[in-house]
């Protein structure tokens, strides 16, 4: 696609908006960034240098001129800018849509894209540390990592995409080499409008020749991929799929003996920290890797290289016998069931912001395994009344987000219900901005409580 003097607007001066802006420049498109902002935005003097017009403090009026749009991912359809694109007719795109198009004719690296509701973050890292096992450099971009209009410039063998719904709806041409749909549940769906839009939008992940991964235990990312999709399931396999045999996890799609009906991948115990959620993301990137010509031993090598991010489903300390776990970045209702479903007595600290979300099925299917719940943060209300519902013989204790040391309010009612044997998992199950910046910051509040209050920790944690 040619840029070279098309006038283009790029809406929103984040770290993706400032990447495009400078690549287009040197592109020698005219580009003019827009940002409601007037102060906190970084890097604006090089902008400048590199020809960029900026406009600070309106982030509502199209210029006059401009012939494309290329938006921040999290800016709606309505917002004024780009509603007015859309009546005069200007195409709107996404940075990660805008990368597509600037992949070097020749030689770009291949794309092994996934997105989902859930487990984005952690199955991009996990195929990020197959493909380098396997020796190529990979890096992860999009949704994490640096931005991807430069990624696709860099020399790279392979990217491993991550893509959040958001950056799917600004796309329309990708065709990643393989692309997988982890999970879909309602999330975002104020931005969105509706499920069905949700899902569309993570449909755009799969483009003309893309081959097509699913879950195949999520009905809803089967119809999605339609038929000839690889699925990936936790139970045994059919042919074509990767799942779980006993204590291995198997490859039945790509099997390159015809001798054998699967290939082992890696043994269960490789998928770490352990939990059958992180056990789905890593067959999801196992068969990406594996659509690239990855060999099994690097799948391995590089499931048990994997490092995860903090605040999912982290050990935080042991005490009196007690596990204390932060999975902060559980902030939807389909999270913290993964979360929930991973332990078998559970102390449970939920609550925040739920966005409207429902979580009568969370409740419904986590009461058994439960001991207790502390509820905390704007909606706590809401989900209490779904316990008195679901689980009414279950003690819970409620802090508002207005106590002061509300986290260590809350941990210490925490140990108080919890029996040796038991984890006191934090999986809100909701957003943390009624009491937090974020949920890393809600995360370590829980992990610096927990220390404080658990000097005596156990001598093996
Ligand atoms: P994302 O990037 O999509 O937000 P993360 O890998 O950061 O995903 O995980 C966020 C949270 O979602 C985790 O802390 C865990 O609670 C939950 N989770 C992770 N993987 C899955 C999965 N495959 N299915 C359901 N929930 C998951």
């Amino acid at each position: 696609m040619r840029f070279e003097d098309v006038h283009i607007t790029v809406a929103g001066l984040g770290v993706s908006g400032r990447a495009a802006a400078r690549v287009l420049a040197g592109r020698g498109a005219l580009v003019t960034a827009v940002d409601a902002r007037t102060e906190g935005i970084e890097g604006l003097d090089e902008l400048r240098a590199a020809g960029v017009a900026v406009r600070l403090g309106d982030g509502e009026t199209l210029p006059a001129d401009a012939e494309l749009v290329v938006t921040s991912p999290g800016w709606k359809p309505s917002t004024p800018l780009l509603a007015a694109a859309a009546a005069r007719g200007v195409e709107v795109i996404g940075e990660v849509e805008l990368a597509w198009r600037l992949r070097p004719a020749d030689g770009a690296a291949p794309w092994l894209a996934l997105t989902g509701t859930n487990g984005k973050t952690t199955a991009v890292r996990m195929l990020t540390s197959i493909l380098r096992a396997a020796g190529h450099d990979a890096v992860a971009v999009g949704n994490v990592g640096e931005p991807i209009v430069e990624a696709v410039l860099a020399e790279h063998d392979v990217l491993a995409v991550e893509l959040s719904s958001y950056q799917l709806h600004w796309s329309s041409t990708l065709a990643p080499h393989a692309a997988a749909v982890l999970n879909i549940a309602p999330d975002h769906l104020d931005w969105h409008g509706s499920l069905d839009a949700y899902a569309a939008a993570k449909g755009r992940i799969y483009g003309p020749g893309t081959i097509r991964v699913c879950n195949a235990d999520d009905e809803a990312t089967v119809r999605l991929a339609g038929p000839d999709a690889r699925g990936f399931t936790l139970r045994m396999p059919a042919p074509g799929q990767f799942g779980v045999v006993e204590d291995l996890l198997v490859d039945r799609a790509t099997v390159a003996d015809p001798a054998r009906s699967a290939e082992e991948l890696a043994e269960l115990k490789d998928v770490v920290p352990f939990a059958p959620h992180n056990v789905a993301n890593a067959l999801a990137a196992a068969a990406l890797a594996r659509t690239f010509g990855v060999p099994c031993e690097a799948v391995r090598e590089g499931l048990r290289a994997f490092k995860p991010d903090p605040h999912r489903i982290a050990f935080v300390a042991s005490a009196g016998g007690v596990d204390y776990v932060d999975d902060s970045k559980a902030t939807n209702p389909h999270a913290a069931a993964a979360s929930l479903a991973a332990y078998e007595s559970i102390v449970w600290i939920a609550g925040g912001l739920l966005k409207g979300a429902d979580v009568d099925e969370l409740v419904a299917a986590a009461a058994p395994r439960l001991r207790g719940a502390v509820l905390l943060g704007a909606d706590r209300e809401r989900i209490a009344e779904a316990l008195r519902r679901h689980a009414p013989d279950v003690p819970v204790r409620e802090v508002a987000e207005t106590d002061t040391g509300a986290m260590d309010l809350v941990v210490r009612e925490a140990a108080r219900l919890a029996r040796p044997g038991d984890t006191v998992l934090l999986a809100p199950a909701a957003a943390s901005m009624d009491m937090f910046t974020d949920y890393k910051a809600r995360g370590n509040a829980f992990a610096a409580a927990v220390r404080r209050q658990a000097p005596a920790a156990d001598p093996d944690s």
